[in-house]
């Protein structure tokens, strides 16, 4: 049976990539952090068949343990500070977790496998994937952005992905470890944290809809992005350590689309109008901005048969229905 060790197994794209993996027939390990992380019974009763580990991408030695004991094949280093408004408040803490982090698990995994060049296959045994992210772009040097776009990131989360982008490659390079980074921009479900401007307004237009919120706080609505659906992209993680070599791919939908029109349709499929209810408020305005994002897929389509299977229009409905149902079930 094949096994694969999942860092950020308490967010979005772990417990989708852990229900992927599991009806795959893998064996999934879950790295959690932290003293009684509140998240961790949720995990357990979402994800049972999940064997929660504990670590810390800011502590080398649990991850160098947790890659000797749970000996997996294939791991996923999802987790990092991923709410960008708030690495500018922690930018250190962002640098160390969404940057060092990742240079900490390839150090695990050099040193569990033995990796190096003179070793036949490099580090063969346990392939990587890296949770690259198109805020590595930023500030768009062309449109749309494949992998050989340059990057010029607008915020410390940018800057520390940009950081693990190279070290994934810099380690593929240097110790033949299969080592791959999946550039994924904007991927949404119900699962999305209440931060995130999507889920804040899926669940805003769901309140609103049942009169248990007045109005809803948004920050700039304007600037473009390429919105999928995770699951979708899940499956392409795992795609990508399934091929002959390891290599980066950029992954999205090739269509973008703003906040604001996120906002018009979240609130017309509850029957309103999104301008009787948002307000801008500067607090949710991000320092320096990235206007328009919008993903050049083709290298994923052709080499990994990747397809999104949830368009835009789609995506909104399961959100917002999502949050109906459960805000309606909350009372
Ligand atoms: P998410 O929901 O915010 O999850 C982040 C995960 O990282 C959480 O499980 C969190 O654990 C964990 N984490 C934070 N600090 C950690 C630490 N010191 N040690 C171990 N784990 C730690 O993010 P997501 O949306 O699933 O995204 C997964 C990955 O893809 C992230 O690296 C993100 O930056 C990247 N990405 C996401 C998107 C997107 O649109 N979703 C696009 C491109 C790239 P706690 O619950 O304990 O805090």
């Amino acid at each position: 049976m094949p096994s694969a060790l999942i860092t950020g197994i308490t967010g979005q794209d772990g417990s989708y990539l852990a229900e992927y993996l599991l009806s795959q027939g893998y064996e999934v390990h879950g790295l959690v952090r932290g003293q009684a992380n509140p998240k961790r019974p949720l995990v357990e009763a979402l994800l049972p068949d999940v064997d929660v580990v504990e670590g810390d991408l800011l502590d080398q030695a649990s991850l160098i343990s947790v890659v000797q004991s749970c000996q997996p094949d294939e791991v996923y280093n999802l987790g990092a500070i991923s709410f960008i408004p708030i690495s500018w408040k922690q930018a250190e803490l962002t640098a160390e977790t969404t940057g060092l982090g990742v240079l900490r698990m390839l150090e695990a995994i050099r040193l569990v496998t033995g990796a190096s060049k003179s070793r036949p296959g490099g580090g063969a045994g346990i392939k990587f994937y890296q949770a690259s992210s198109s805020e590595m772009f930023g500030k768009v040097r062309e449109s749309p952005q494949s992998e050989s776009t340059p990057f010029y990131p607008r915020s410390p989360y940018g800057v520390a992905k940009v950081y693990g982008h190279y070290i994934t490659m810099n380690y593929r390079e240097s110790y033949d470890l299969f080592a791959c980074s999946g550039i994924l921009f904007n991927h949404e479900s119900p699962r999305r944290g209440l931060d995130f401007v999507t889920r804040k307004l899926s669940l805003g237009a769901a309140r609103i809809k049942l009169g248990t919120q007045a109005e809803l706080l948004m920050g700039n609505l304007e600037s473009k992005r390429d919105w999928g659906y995770a699951p979708d992209y899940v499956r392409a993680m795992h795609l990508m350590l399934q091929q002959e070599e390891p290599d980066d791919f950029v992954i999205g939908t090739g269509e973008n689309h703003t906040g604001r029109e996120f906002a018009e349709l979240a609130f017309k499929h509850v029957g309103l109008n999104c301008d009787d209810y948002i307000k801008t408020d500067e607090r949710f305005m991000r320092p320096a901005e990235v206007d328009h994002l919008l993903a050049d897929a083709s290298k994923a389509r052709e080499k990994l048969g990747w397809e999104p299977s949830v368009d835009f229009q789609e995506l909104v409905s399961i959100m917002v229905d999502a949050d109906l149902q459960a805000e309606a079930k909350a009372g």
